[in-house]
């Protein structure tokens, strides 16, 4: 059986979670208090509905707790966000994820029994940051504080040779998971693999290792 998915707050984040959602075929209530909101999305996701999350007893008419993941992407509106949350793990939902505006925000929302805290926004600005900074940087992935993905295109330094040769984890410290020339994804590099002009290269490590490679790369 398929996951099912319940977004409540549909303005840009949680609009683009639920028609992602839905494109990929999962089973979709999507919520606002907001009619025209409700109305612009309601040909696209299994149903739209239109309700106020601060008010239990709404939220118990949608029987929401059949639904496996709820995401509340109430942006603003903080105190309607926790309110919601909190009204939701009181009614003992599967798992809930919500999207802050803070860092504060998102302490207050784990201390009241949210699943997981997402922080579009300020992820978005850190992984276009690491792009402005290097050019060579065109993806960058915080998997914790220390340790990142990151998409790094193979200049000069890396033409030509092979895993092997430029022997990067014993240099650097990181992992090369895979290698992308033009379309063909090369996702279990062997040590014989060479690197060509215009590849890009898909690096895991430590923060600090990771700067020490970009910047042979640059
Ligand atoms: P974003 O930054 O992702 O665009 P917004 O704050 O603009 O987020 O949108 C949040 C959405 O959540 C709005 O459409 C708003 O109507 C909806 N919303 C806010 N509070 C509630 C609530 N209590 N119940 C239902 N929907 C809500």
């Amino acid at each position: 059986m398929s996951k099912t998915f319940a977004i409540i707050g549909l303005g840009r984040f949680g609009g683009s979670v639920a028609k992602t959602l839905s494109s990929m075929g999962y089973e979709v209530l999507a919520v606002d208090r907001n009619p025209q909101r409700v109305q612009d999305i309601s040909q696209i996701v299994t149903h739209a509905i239109e309700a106020d999350s601060t008010d239990e007893n709404a939220l118990k008419a949608l029987g929401i707790r059949n639904f496996d993941v709820i995401v509340v992407a109430i942006g603003d509106d903080i105190q309607a966000s926790i309110m919601t949350t909190l009204i939701l793990k009181e009614m003992g939902v599967n798992k809930i994820v919500v999207k802050a505006q803070s860092e504060l925000h998102g302490k207050v929302l784990y201390k009241i029994g949210a699943d997981r805290v997402v922080f579009p926004e300020r992820d978005m600005g850190i992984r276009v940051v690491h792009n402005l900074i290097s050019p060579n940087i065109l993806d960058y992935v915080e998997l914790s504080k220390d340790y990142s993905i990151v998409e790094i295109i193979a200049r000069d330094f890396f033409h030509g040779k092979t895993l092997q040769e430029l022997d990067i984890r014993a240099r650097f410290g990181c992992n090369v998971m895979a290698i992308k020339s033009g379309e063909k994804f090369n996702i279990a590099p062997a040590s014989t693999d060479i690197i060509h002009e215009g590849d890009m290269l898909v690096v895991i490590g430590h923060n600090d290792d990771l700067k020490k490679l970009q910047q042979k790369a640059d």
